[in-house]
């Protein structure tokens, strides 16, 4: 056990001249990036400084994912891409930590494989990194920490965000739901819910710092207050949320279909902090591999809830997942989810092959249908989509928009923003409008990013 203080002194006399200095990459979803965060929260708060490329670090730390192969794949590579680094660099330590690595029996490979690593450690361990420093630094030993010590959060690590005007705020961790492909809750946990106390100090700080676009976090954001003594709902967390006061926005991923309720639809409503989007995941348009998903929703159900929240919120954008090849999905099963799509008028699609995980149950189903049907299917509905989304641009033409503006844009001279649907805008503009909401009227609008003049 150690105390910062400690390990701080300890770091200072191991780098003299400068202070130690941290490359952290972060894979996968924005749970992870906000873990990300704070593990370079810890970082700082220790006395590390961070650089851009692992060429210069003193300290490599790989935050990793594994809901799908390919994420795992790449780390594999990644890590293996250090060996000659480490070998020129005698101080420089490397670490792997998250959802990857808490899968069981990871850590043992990638330690058999890569045992240069120094320092392994799963999502449950998150909050000890200080404690698992000192023992790399002080002890020289080499580290392991995949206990799954579930149930718990630990509040006020210190963060170091990446943006100064757009945030990540978890409400709830872990995942309750096992649906039958996901990893998930597998590596993160049961489902707990962050004190609505928690949550509304937090956005406060954020208002208060400048924070202009801030998204609640959780798996299911719509089970919010499972676990806590008063079970307070989602919905009303949100009306505690836009109660105060500040100009700024509020999003919210991810919303389960299975939960998702015409109580919260309405306060989304009622409610022009909330942003017009609506991140609504359905998997798959068909009833029968919804069943073997174990998503507890039906094509007809989710339609309705559609139906309802467009008729409350006429300018709402839905966005969604979508998992193609799932074992045994025929073509026809396919095409059930092609019509929903369709029906739906998505505004954008982040979309999946499937994608089998040790452990899940659907790993276990038989699956005969060739990869490159699977690729065909995913690039068909990429293309549906893709027309959908010009047309729903095309429609904006003309329209003046509530802008945050993020960063300077691609072509010379222009900005980057974003609307509430999500979507970007670009237009000519000077970076002092960076992290300010303008009006923006939109002139044109190409497949992938809008063009428009500042009012
Ligand atoms: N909790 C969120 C999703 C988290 S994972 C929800 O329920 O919507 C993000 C997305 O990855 C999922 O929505 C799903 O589309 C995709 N995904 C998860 N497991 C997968 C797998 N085994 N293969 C392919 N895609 C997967
Ligand atoms: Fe995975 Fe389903 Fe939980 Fe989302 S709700 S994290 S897809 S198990």
């Amino acid at each position: 056990m150690t105390n910062n203080t400690a390990l701080r002194a300890r770091l200072a006399q191991l780098f003299p001249d400068a202070p130690p200095l941290a490359y952290v990459r972060t894979y996968g979803c924005q749970g992870n990036v906000s873990d990300g965060e704070r593990l370079q929260g810890m970082l700082a708060e220790l006395g590390f400084s961070f650089c851009a490329s692992p060429d210069d670090a003193d300290f490599v730390l790989l935050n990793t994912c594994a809901v799908r192969e390919h994420a795992q794949v790449r780390v594999f590579g990644n890590v293996g891409a250090f060996k000659p680094l480490k070998k020129s660099r005698r101080r420089m330590k490397i670490a792997v930590c998250g959802c990857m690595v808490q899968q069981e029996g990871v850590a043992e490979e990638l330690r058999r494989v890569f045992p240069f690593v120094d320092l392994i450690f799963g999502t449950h361990a998150l909050p000890k990194l200080p404690e698992m420093l000192w023992e790399l630094y002080e002890n020289d030993a080499k580290v392991t920490d995949v206990e799954n010590l579930d149930g718990s959060i630990t509040e006020d690590l210190p963060l170091r965000r990446e943006s100064t005007f757009r945030a990540w705020l978890p409400i709830s961790y872990g995942c309750d739901n096992f649906c039958s492909y996901c990893v998930v809750p597998h590596v993160r946990g049961r489902e707990r819910s962050r004190t609505p106390e928690a949550v509304l100090d937090e956005l406060r700080r954020l208002v208060g710092e400048g924070y202009r676009d801030i998204t609640l976090l959780g798996q299911n954001v719509n089970s919010y207050g499972k676990g806590l003594a008063e079970t307070p709902t989602f919905p009303a967390l949100l009306q505690a949320i836009c109660a105060v006061p500040g100009d700024f926005r509020v999003r919210f991923m991810t919303s389960h279909p299975k939960d998702c309720s015409r109580e919260l639809l309405a306060v989304m409503a009622e409610n022009p902090k909330i942003c017009r989007h609506l991140h609504l995941p359905v998997q798959s348009g068909n009833n029968e591999i919804l069943g073997r998903m174990n998503r507890k929703y039906t094509r007809e159900r989710y339609l309705e809830t559609v139906q309802t929240a467009k008729a409350l919120m006429p300018d709402l954008t839905l966005t969604s997942d979508i998992i193609v090849g799932f074992p045994g999905e025929t073509d026809a099963q396919f095409r059930d989810t092609l019509a929903l799509v369709r029906a739906v008028e998505y505004g954008a699609l982040f979309t999946f092959i499937y994608s089998p995980r040790v452990g899940t149950p659907a790993a276990a189903l038989p699956d005969p249908i060739p990869r490159a049907e699977k690729v065909a299917r995913l690039q068909e509905l990429c293309r549906v989509q893709e027309e959908i989304t010009l047309r729903r641009s095309q429609s904006l033409v003309g329209q003046t928009l509530r802008v945050l503006v993020e960063r300077v844009g691609k072509a010379e001279g222009t900005l980057a923003g974003r609307l509430e649907s999500n979507a970007v805008v670009e237009f000519l503009g000077g970076s002092e409008t960076i992290g300010h909401f303008i009006d923006v009227t939109i002139t044109d609008a190409t497949r992938l990013v809008l063009q428009g003049t500042q009012n």
